[in-house]
């Protein structure tokens, strides 16, 4: 072999924050905060702080290859802390704070996290569980001495953040990490039972972020202003929160403030020209525009993904506030990028309904991920746009294994099966059509249709239950549990929600129970659930007007 003469670098997350400082040290980060107000930084602050933080960190004690929790929405607090913590080697797990708190519990004991940076909001969440996690040194409150909370008795060290790095530091000496070091960990519901965390290395971060950044997928470059609306405790805000500042992009965050309101004044006032975010919130900010007759002027486009864009979201968006919708495709296992439909020339061509056709579908691959569909028996579908099968994905960024599991996540080859169903046509636009896997997705987190049954299943009086996904004007889908009540009870569907409630978050309780005498079942003998939803997918326009 002829070796190159190039030189070698491991990818170190912490280069990106760098780049950013030295390079586009002015460039804006602005936040709605948890506090309330709007904050204004720029990235050379940014990463003053994040090496004070870092020497913070440091004297806490936290060495490489320890995990430290963050649970926060998107602020410039939690961005210092992504980038510190995987800088001094460390792994930043971020906690999803929507899981109910047994769930959280499972994720930072499996995690074991030694400490958390807790936003305000989510503080009762984790006080509430301390004394179910053994191993926790200390809690880390993201904000100032000002707004620190009265939290009386706990038995571990609370620090504030402004407190905890405002005598550290300005420089930092970062180590050079080996590039396939764990930088980030992130858990993703399972099918049943517990969450399952998805390991990612600082070189695959950085090979997303950098294909994330791309012409293809954001398109990022120092003159766009993207506002990051899809949390970084969901799939890694989809990259962009590297993304952002290794373009010199500017990035506004929402906080906490996801409604249609506070989106269009970050819209408006940052004049932000691309976002990203899950169908549910577009709602909330096409409703406001509608109701308030505004405009969104700078934004030119829209990245939506992790359910499918509804076609009148899409409509609406290009024919009525000129704003390009680009659907996206992944998962928190592909770190998430996996497809993007931007157009191309070929599809500009085409009348308005035809692309409006293909530009629905979830996209192309970008570079650095293949896929196939493949029926039941692991052969190749073709890419008729018509074949459908399961979805299968492979590359840099997509996960070999899940975090402390023993066995591959993937098949011989490589290949790792998405659970979703798709077909791929001959221009290799990707389309889901279904879902193989057991979950429901309700504004864009995950409820396990498997965990509802089960628990239904321990009400006394009920004999069976399923739980299925319907359609939701504004959640995209919902759970609806259909059961058959035991012989002679006088059960009642409110009393079914509150006992489900005893064990899930109230937002994964199902919004009806549906009582049938007898539950179809498949020639297996498994709940059909193909056929319920047949009967109830359009519940909200069918049963619900009903009764
Ligand atoms: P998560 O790991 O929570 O990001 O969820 C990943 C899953 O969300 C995928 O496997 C799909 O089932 C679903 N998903 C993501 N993006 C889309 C999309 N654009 N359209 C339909 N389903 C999607």
């Amino acid at each position: 072999m002829n070796k190159g003469n190039m030189q070698f670098a491991d990818f170190n997350l912490i280069s990106v924050l760098q780049h950013a400082a030295k390079w586009h040290g002015t460039q804006e980060v602005i936040t709605h905060s948890v506090e309330g107000s709007i904050h204004r930084t720029n990235y050379s602050d940014v990463y003053k702080r994040t090496c004070q933080l870092a020497n913070a960190l440091n004297k806490l004690g936290v060495q490489s290859g320890d995990r430290v929790g963050t649970m926060g929405w998107n602020t410039w607090r939690h961005l210092e802390c992504w980038y510190a913590i995987s800088g001094l080697g460390a792994i930043c797990h971020t906690i999803n704070p929507r899981l109910f708190p047994n769930q959280i519990e499972f994720i930072v004991n499996h995690a074991d996290d030694e400490f958390i940076f807790v936003d305000l909001t989510f503080v009762p969440v984790i006080t509430g569980i301390l004394d179910s996690l053994p191993q926790l040194k200390g809690l880390v409150v993201m904000t100032d001495e000002a707004n620190m909370p009265e939290l009386g008795d706990i038995k571990i060290p609370i620090y504030c953040y402004e407190s905890l790095i405002e005598d550290k530091g300005p420089s930092y000496t970062w180590p050079l990490l080996d590039e396939k070091c764990a930088s980030s960990l992130c858990y993703t519901s399972g099918t049943t039972g517990n969450p399952k965390g998805v390991l990612y290395t600082h070189r695959s971060n950085i090979l997303h972020a950098n294909a994330a950044a791309s012409g293809d997928v954001f398109n990022l470059n120092p003159s766009s202003t993207i506002l990051m609306v899809v949390p970084m405790f969901h799939a890694n805000s989809w990259g962009i929160a590297y993304s952002a500042p290794m373009s010199g992009a500017k990035l506004v965050m929402p906080g906490p403030n996801m409604d249609g309101k506070s989106i269009y004044n970050l819209i408006s006032k940052e004049e932000v020209s691309i976002s990203a975010a899950v169908p549910t919130v577009w709602t909330g900010l096409l409703q406001y525009l509608d109701e308030s007759e505004l405009s969104v002027s700078s934004l030119k486009e829209t990245v939506i993904g992790g359910s499918a864009v509804p076609k009148t979201m899409l409509e609406k968006f290009r024919d009525v506030y000129g704003v390009d919708v680009i659907h996206a495709w992944g998962m928190t296992e592909t770190s998430p990028v996996g497809a993007v439909n931007r157009s191309n020339p070929l599809i500009e061509k085409l009348d308005i309904n035809d692309q409006t056709t293909i530009r629905l579908k979830q996209g192309r691959p970008v570079y650095g991920i293949d896929m196939k569909i493949v029926d039941d028996e692991g052969n190749a579908l073709a890419h008729d746009g018509e074949s459908f099968g399961n979805l299968l994905v492979k590359g840099q960024w997509v996960i070999e294994r899940y975090y402390l599991s023993t066995e591959t996540a993937v098949d011989k080859d490589g290949w790792f099966d998405t659970g979703d169903i798709a077909t791929i046509d001959s221009n290799g636009f990707m389309q889901i059509t279904d879902r193989a896997k057991d979950l429901i997705k309700s504004g864009g987190e995950w409820i396990s249709s498997v965990d509802i049954e089960n628990t239904a299943a321990g009400h006394p009086d009920i004999a069976i239950a399923a739980c299925i996904g319907i359609r939701h004007p504004k959640w995209e889908e919902r759970p609806l549990l259909v059961a058959v009540k035991k012989d002679g009870s006088e059960l009642t569907a409110k009393k079914v929600q509150d006992f489900i409630g005893t064990e899930h978050a109230k937002w994964q309780v199902p919004d009806d129970v549906i009582f049938v005498s007898e539950m179809p079942l498949t020639a297996t003998g498994k709940l059909d659930k193909k056929r319920l939803r047949e009967s109830y997918f359009e519940y909200y326009n069918t049963f619900a007007v009903k009764h």
